[in-house]
C-alpha cells in the first residue's frame, strides 16, 4: 500500500500485530521494508519526499546486491529494467586509461555492476514490497524525532506534522543527516572526507559513446555516469571550496571540465546557470553504537559512506538483509527485539569498518593529494600499473568492490503472503 498524503496512519487491522516503522525510503529502508513485510511483520516505511525522482547519489547495483535479488527470485525482473552492464571498471588516471577491476570472474549469479538510475531501483523495491499486505509506504511523510515510553524505550516516531506512529521497533534508515540517530542520541565518530561534489547533468550528443568513466588528474577529479539520454556528472573538489569554484565563474568551470573531458565539450556548453549544479557534501562517519532499546540505525544513518568505490548503496542493502536475518523472524513470532539489536551491529561492524578504512586510505593517499595538486608522480600509482601487466590482479579490487566484506544471504522467513501482480 502506498499513501501519498502525510496524515498519521496506523492500519487498524495491524493493531495487534508486531509493528516496525522504518524511517527513510532509500535503499536501506525499502529493502528492509520488503524483507520485514515478506516475513509477515506489519511494516511502515516513511519517506519525506513525494517521489523517488530526485538526483540520488549513485546508480551502482553491485554483484552482492544482485545476488540478494536472485535469492529473493527477483533478479530477472530487476534486470528487465533498463540498465547498463559494467563488466570491468576503468578510469583515466594521470592521462593513462587504466582497468581497475574485472568482475567477470566472480562466482555469483550476476558478475557485473548494473548501472541504473537509483529512482528505478527504489520504484522497483517499493512495487515489490507493495505486493505484501503487511507493507505500507508513506510518501510525503517526514519524521522529526522519536517518542519514548516511561522507561525511556523508543516506542514510536514523531512526525513533522505533529502526528505519531507507534512501533515495536523503529529503524532509522534516514541517511547521512539522520534526524533519528540524533534524536536517539547515538554516539557518532567523524572520520572526515577531504572532498565535496558538484552534481549535474550534461546533455548527451550523438557520438558521445556509452560508458561511465572517471578522470583523475593532478588538481582535478571528475566522474561521468552514462544515463543513456544524458551524462550524470560529478566534479570533485576540496571540501569547503565550493564558493571558490563558483567565484571563478561558470564559464571557467565549463572550460575546466572541457579540458579534462574534451569529448563532452559540446554538451557542457548548454550548462547555463549554477542552479543546474547541486552541491553534495561528502561525509565519512559511523555510529559507535547503532541501537538503543526500541531503535536500530542502518545504512548511511549508521555509517555515512564516501562515494569512493560506489559501495554505499550496497552496504546499505547488506545492512537491511542482516537486520531482517536477525530480527524479522523473532519479531514476527512476537519476541522482544531489544536483546537482538546488538547482534545486527556486531554482524555489520567489521564489513563497515573495513570498507570505510579502504575509503579513508584512498582519500588520504589518492584523492587528497590529487585535489591539492600535490601528487608527486606523473603516472598512475604502481599497483595500478602492475594490474595492467598482470590482469589477474584486477580480480582483487573487483572482489572487494563487487562483493564487499561479510556478505549476507537472505535467511529471513517468507510468510507466503505475497500477492501476484495480477491481484
Ligand atoms: C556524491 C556522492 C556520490 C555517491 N555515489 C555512490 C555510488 O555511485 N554508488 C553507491 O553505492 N553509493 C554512492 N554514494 C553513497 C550512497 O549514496 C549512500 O551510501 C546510500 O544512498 C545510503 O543508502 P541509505 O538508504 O542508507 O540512505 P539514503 O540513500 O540517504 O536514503 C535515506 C532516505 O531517507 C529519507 N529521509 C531522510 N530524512 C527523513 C526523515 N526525517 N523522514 C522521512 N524520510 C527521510 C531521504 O529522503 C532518503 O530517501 C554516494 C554518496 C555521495 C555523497
Amino acid at each position: 500500500m502506498v499513501l501519498t498524503d502525510a496524515r498519521c496512519y496506523l492500519p487498524s487491522a495491524m493493531a495487534s500485530q508486531p509493528t516496525v516503522c522504518i524511517v527513510g525510503g532509500g535503499p536501506a529502508g525499502l529493502f528492509a521494508g520488503l524483507l520485514f513485510a515478506r516475513a509477515g511483520v506489519a511494516t511502515t516505511v516513511l519517506e519525506k519526499h513525494g517521489d523517488f525522482l530526485r538526483d540520488f547519489r549513485g546508480d551502482t547495483v553491485h554483484p552482492s546486491t544482485l545476488e540478494l535479488f536472485d535469492q529473493l527470485g527477483l533478479l530477472d525482473r530487476l534486470l528487465a529494467l533498463p540498465h547498463d552492464r559494467v563488466d570491468t571498471i576503468g578510469a583515466r588516471i594521470m592521462g593513462a586509461d587504466i582497468t581497475v577491476g574485472d568482475f567477470r570472474h566472480l562466482d555469483v549469479p550476476a558478475p557485473f555492476i548494473a548501472m541504473m538510475p537509483q529512482w528505478d531501483l527504489l520504484d522497483f523495491l517499493a512495487d515489490e514490497a507493495g505486493r505484501y499486505p503487511d507493507f505500507t509506504l508513506r510518501m510525503n511523510c517526514e519524521a522529526s524525532g522519536v517518542t519514548t515510553d516511561a522507561s525511556d524505550r523508543v516506542d514510536g516516531v514523531r512526525l513533522k506534522d505533529g502526528g505519531r506512529i507507534a512501533a515495536d521497533l523503529v529503524i532509522a534508515a534516514d541517511g547521512r543527516r539522520s534526524v533519528l540517530r540524533a534524536a536517539a542520541a547515538l554516539p557518532l565518530r567523524e572520520i572526515g572526507a577531504p572532498m565535496d561534489v558538484f552534481w549535474f547533468r550534461v546533455p548527451k550528443l550523438a557520438g558521445d559513446g556509452n560508458r561511465t568513466f572517471g578522470i583523475f588528474e593532478n588538481g582535478r577529479i571528475a566522474v561521468f555516469i552514462d544515463r543513456r539520454d544524458y551524462w550524470q556528472a560529478a566534479f570533485v573538489f576540496a571540501k569547503g571550496s565550493a564558493v571558490r569554484v563558483r567565484e571563478r565563474g561558470l564559464d571557467a568551470f565549463k572550460a575546466e571540465l572541457a579540458g579534462i573531458a574534451p569529448e563532452l565539450a559540446n554538451g557542457l556548453r548548454s550548462l547555463s546557470s549554477w542552479d543546474e549544479i547541486k552541491l553534495l557534501s561528502v561525509a565519512l562517519d559511523r555510529l559507535t553504537r547503532w541501537h538503543r532499546p526500541g531503535l536500530l540505525a542502518i545504512g548511511d544513518a549508521a555509517h555515512a559512506m564516501s562515494p569512493i568505490g560506489g559501495v554505499g548503496i550496497n552496504l546499505a542493502i547488506q545492512d537491511a538483509a542482516a537486520t531482517a536475518n536477525v530480527l524479522a523472524g523473532p519479531i514476527a513470532a512476537g519476541a522482544d527485539p531489544d536483546p537482538l539489536l546488538a547482534a545486527v551491529q556486531t554482524r555489520r561492524w567489521t564489513p563497515t569498518v573495513r570498507m570505510q578504512g579502504l575509503q579513508k586510505l584512498a582519500q588520504d593517499r589518492l584523492i587528497a593529494p590529487l585535489l591539492a595538486g600535490a601528487a608527486k608522480a606523473q603516472r598512475p600509482p604502481w599497483p595500478l600499473r602492475l594490474m595492467q601487466h598482470l590482469p589477474i590482479l584486477q580480480r582483487i579490487p573487483a572482489r572487494i568492490v563487487g562483493l564487499g566484506f561479510g556478505r549476507e544471504k537472505i535467511a529471513s522467513p517468507d510468510a507466503g503472503r505475497r500477492r501476484s501482480s495480477a491481484d
